[in-house]
């Protein structure tokens, strides 16, 4: 096949709008977050925990590489790469692409959690010190940011060789540093195994749970017995991640899947940011033990339950609508016609506020900080950065909505006029 550089003929760089800053975005971004999730992990491991004070002082035992590191990387992508083409589960079709045809994928992410979880047991009961995670961790996150940069320029490449029509359409700008960074292919596959499916919720997001419980086995190895900060911690987020891969086919219709090229942006996003930013309250527990008393754990509890019942409970009723408007559960549902031919809710948890499933997001993400107490400011850097994407994430997704169904999405924002929090914003 030929490259498809006539692809990129019949678009000029100003036809696409530019997101996350355009180029100067494109060439900062992958810079500045490697070196940040270095920075926090380092932060998280220091007694001080200051994201203030340059350089941390980082514990001696400290290092950037190690083999070892590697070698665990490698090993649990190739890992979760074999389950992902185990005949488990069922296969289901992805959205229309632009070209008319459906993609189909396995879900079989849970099984993937489960199979991996046990797996990790026996290693954990013959002995395996899971625990030294917590000495592995910069030097794991070195190789995860570098695996992302490897892959990405092999995704850069090989995008070239793709048709036009699989192309996404914003990373068609013809400026090499922002389509490397928004990526250009937007289903890239070798054969059946599809390189964004595959990143989206599996080698990461599960790794973020077990480097959790590694830190939990570090504080065992440490203190003789788990916290009940670090449990709740290992626990709120093993459910999150547990329902994004019970739901694993709602992936299909996100933002991700069906607007994003895979580059950069994403791969290191799903394979360095999200296993090892999202795990700094756990690795932050080990550093900085914290006494939580049983009202304070349950009023804890309760913030995450009602966050994670906003979140499940909103998410599904779209997913819901939008396979079958008719079903019983949604039918009685209040809802305005658009251009398209597609509905908008604006009633149930959806008239509430635009984004429910974001609000409900943002109160587990305070829940998972809380139990780390409020000597420091890094164990809320998740909800900080998580309420600047979700902000910015919604910007985007109403730009798209706007596009997409006109005057039909204005009525519904005059209808709901709140985005995320009622009354608030
Ligand atoms: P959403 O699930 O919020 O979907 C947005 C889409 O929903 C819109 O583009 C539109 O698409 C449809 N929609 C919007 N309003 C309505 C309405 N009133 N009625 C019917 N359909 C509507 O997208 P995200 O991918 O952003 O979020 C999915 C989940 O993932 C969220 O819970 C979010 O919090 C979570 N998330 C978590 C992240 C993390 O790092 N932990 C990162 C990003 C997201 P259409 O009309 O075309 O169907």
């Amino acid at each position: 096949m030929r490259p498809n550089s006539q692809g990129l003929k019949h678009k000029s760089s100003h036809d696409t709008e530019r997101e996350f800053g355009g180029t100067l975005g494109a060439i900062c971004i992958p810079v500045f977050l490697p070196l940040t999730v270095l920075f926090l992990i380092s932060v998280s491991r220091c007694p001080e925990a200051s994201v203030l004070k340059w350089p941390p002082s980082l514990p001696s035992t400290d290092h950037l590489w190690d083999p070892l590191a590697l070698v665990v990387l490698l090993g649990w992508i190739s890992l979760h790469a074999l389950l992902y083409l185990m005949p488990l589960g069922k296969v289901s079709e992805g959205l229309v692409l632009r070209d008319g045809t459906r993609l189909k994928y396995p879900i079989n992410g849970f099984h993937s959690l489960c199979i991996s979880g046990v797996l990790l047991l026996l290693l954990v009961g013959l002995g395996a010190p899971l625990g030294y995670l917590f000495e592995l961790l910069v030097p794991l996150a070195v190789c995860a940011i570098a695996v992302s940069f490897l892959f990405s320029v092999y995704l850069y490449i090989r995008s070239f060789w793709a048709p036009s029509h699989a192309l996404a359409l914003g990373g068609n700008t013809g400026n090499p540093l922002y389509d490397f960074f928004i990526g250009r292919e937007l289903n890239p596959r070798i054969g059946n195994f599809d390189l964004k499916y595959f990143c989206e919720l599996r080698p990461g997001l599960i790794g973020w749970v077990v480097i959790n419980l590694g830190m939990l086995m570090k504080e065992v190895e440490l203190r003789g017995s788990p916290s009940l900060a670090m449990i709740l911690v290992n626990c709120f987020q093993l459910l999150y991640v547990a329902d994004a891969l019970w739901n694993e086919e709602a992936v299909l219709t996100t933002m991700d899947i069906v607007h994003d090229g895979f580059g950069f942006m994403l791969v290191f996003g799903d394979l360095a940011w999200v296993p090892f930013t999202y795990s700094l309250q756990a690795a932050f527990l080990v550093v900085h033990p914290q006494a939580l008393s049983f009202l304070g754990a349950a009023a804890i509890i309760a913030l995450n339950g009602v966050g994670y019942y906003i979140f499940r409970k909103s998410n599904s009723q779209k997913n819901q609508f939008r396979r079958d408007p008719s079903h019983p559960s949604v039918a009685r549902l209040e809802t305005i016609a658009t251009a398209t031919g597609k509905r908008l809710l604006v009633s149930g948890w959806w008239g509430l506020v635009r984004h429910p499933n974001y609000l409900g997001d943002l109160l587990m993400a305070l829940a998972w900080s809380l139990p780390c107490g409020f000597s420091h400011l890094l164990p809320y850097f998740y909800v900080i950065y998580f309420t600047i994407l979700l902000i910015h994430r919604e910007d985007r997704d109403e730009r798209q909505c706007r596009a997409k169904y006109g005057l039909a999405w204005d009525t519904y924002c005059r209808r709901v006029p709140y985005r995320i929090f009622p009354y608030v914003y």
